[in-house]
């Protein structure tokens, strides 16, 4: 079966990089990409009409935690500054002996309503990603069956992800008067790293090879030199990229240069671990980093030396006060950037405006962080994380995963007049504006509408998630504080 894809614009992609085709057209056969350019004079048997919209390469996020992450809105415009605006400190540490109540990352198969929790969880992520037009996504080290159940979604919904548990030795936890406590446990880490690899040689290569295995230890320093040195070994022999949150951090920062002695990416260095499909979450607190006042700033020049990858999350990133420092930097070190929605919301094309507009403004420079640079991260930076040429790219040979973007912005003014359709995107526009996404040469999303996902009912169960999540705070909060006192409403109720 010979598809053609007739749109407005196309972004193609010729010798590494991305090109722009004005009223041109894609050709794909079965799962691969045959033909792109601006005519076509071979056979096909049905042709798409994108007359006025953009074709492009499907997104690709590498940083998902998954969830409806009902209990990030408990930290909307507030927190605890104890933890430097880090966000899963303040909504996954509970006081010791407690659990966090409603996340569904700690229960168990067999808990009372946990089938219906994960499903739900698993659901909301994949059609959410779907909607966005991501047709490629890394998680970021959710429990075991967290990965059972996307692994389902991923399957039944038609996309390609990344998966497989993540593992750490130990989390933090609230000690009696509210303050930070390690419980360390290298058995956990060496435990989990076997189930993720057990995991992995199980259903690495399923539904027709869209799902593949990652490593993730979850945090640098929550993993032991040990684990992390297994970590690489078994990348080493299986050839398996790597994920962990380093560099990300104040507090890891702090933490692993008194244990370590060295910043989170010297200690990532002496393990060998730097290398392109090592996806570092966030990165954006190396030495180099002027706050911070290290005093040594080898940071940037020793994963750009080593083609290192990074997950940006420009949004999650920058309502906690923080953001890279700087794009600019770290496009010029080597540093491939790649882009994550992390929590909500997962539209990439809010981000790459994000990703942009920050990093203009920490460069001091408009000539920073271009429409064609965050669209690059958001497409070819994610696909060079894990280590696939064949992703990221509208190009002969690549697989047809891709997207079709409304330049209407679904009948709205919101775009104006176009002339660079990316520029366009990336300024003006938002996740709903992808309109078809295609994912393995099959149609898995048209007009907006994701066969087999009834959006109304996903909105009603994510909706009633939460407010069970919001009100139980008060049972593992350290503090013991409710959700009015630990997010106070925007105005005071009425009365
Ligand atoms: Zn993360």
């Amino acid at each position: 079966m010979r598809t053609a894809i007739k749109a407005g614009w196309i972004v193609g992609h010729e010798k590494g990089a991305h090109t722009l085709i004005r009223n041109g057209v894609l050709v794909y056969e079965g799962n691969k990409i045959i033909h792109v350019g601006q005519t076509f004079e071979g056979r096909v048997d049905e042709t798409l009409d994108a007359t006025g919209k953009l074709l492009a390469p499907g997104f690709i996020d590498t940083h998902v935690h998954s969830g409806h992450r009902a209990s990030h809105r408990l930290i909307t415009d507030t927190g605890r500054p104890i933890y430097y605006g880090q966000p899963f400190l303040e909504i996954s540490v509970p006081k010791e002996g407690k659990q966090v109540i409603g996340d569904v990352r700690y229960l168990k198969h067999g808990d009372a309503g946990a089938d219906a929790a994960v499903r739900l969880n698993a659901t909301f992520t994949v059609a959410e990603l779907l909607r966005n037009g991501v047709t490629t996504f890394v998680e970021f080290g959710s429990q075991l069956v967290i990965q059972d159940a996307l692994l389902a979604e991923v399957t039944r919904l038609g996309t390609r992800a990344y998966l497989a548990p993540g593992y750490d030795c130990g989390r933090w936890v609230g000690d009696e008067k509210g303050r930070l406590k390690r419980v360390v446990n290298e058995q956990l880490g060496l435990d989990g790293l076997r189930t993720a690899l057990e995991w992995i040689e199980r259903n690495d290569g399923a539904a027709g090879g869209r799902i593949k295995g990652i490593l993730v230890p979850r945090e640098v320093e929550t993993s032991t030199i040990e684990v992390l040195r297994r970590t690489v070994e078994a990348a080493d022999r299986l050839n398996l990229p790597m994920a962990t949150h380093a560099a990300y951090s104040v507090i890891e920062f702090y933490e692993t240069v008194r244990e370590h002695m060295m910043t989170p990416i010297e200690l990532l260095d002496s393990l060998g671990m730097l290398r392109p499909t090592l996806n570092i979450g966030h990165g954006n607190f190396v030495s180099d980093t002027p706050n911070l006042n290290y005093s040594v700033k080898r940071d940037l020049e020793m994963m750009g030396g080593a083609r290192v990858s990074i997950s940006h999350c420009p949004i999650n990133i920058a309502r906690r006060a923080r953001t890279l420092n700087d794009w600019q930097k770290y496009r010029e070190a080597g540093i491939n950037i790649s882009l994550g929605s992390d929590t909500y919301p997962r539209d990439m094309i809010m981000n790459m405006r994000t990703a942009s507009y920050m990093g203009k403004v920490m460069a001091h420079s408009y000539f920073a962080a271009t429409g064609g640079e965050v669209f690059e991260a958001a497409t070819l930076g994610g696909a060079k994380s894990v280590g696939r040429e064949d992703l990221g790219r509208l190009a002969p040979g690549a697989l047809a995963d891709m997207i079709i973007i409304d330049l209407s912005g679904r009948d709205s003014l919101r775009y104006g007049p176009v002339r660079d359709p990316v520029k366009s995107v990336v300024e003006c526009g938002v996740g709903d504006d992808v309109d078809t996404v295609i994912v393995d040469g099959k149609i898995v999303m048209q007009g907006g509408k994701i066969p087999g996902v009834d959006f109304g009912a996903l909105r009603a169960e994510a909706q009633a998630a939460g407010e069970k999540v919001w009100a139980t705070l008060p049972d593992w909060d350290p503090l013991g504080r409710d959700a009015e006192s630990a997010c106070p409403w925007c105005y005071p109720m009425a009365q």
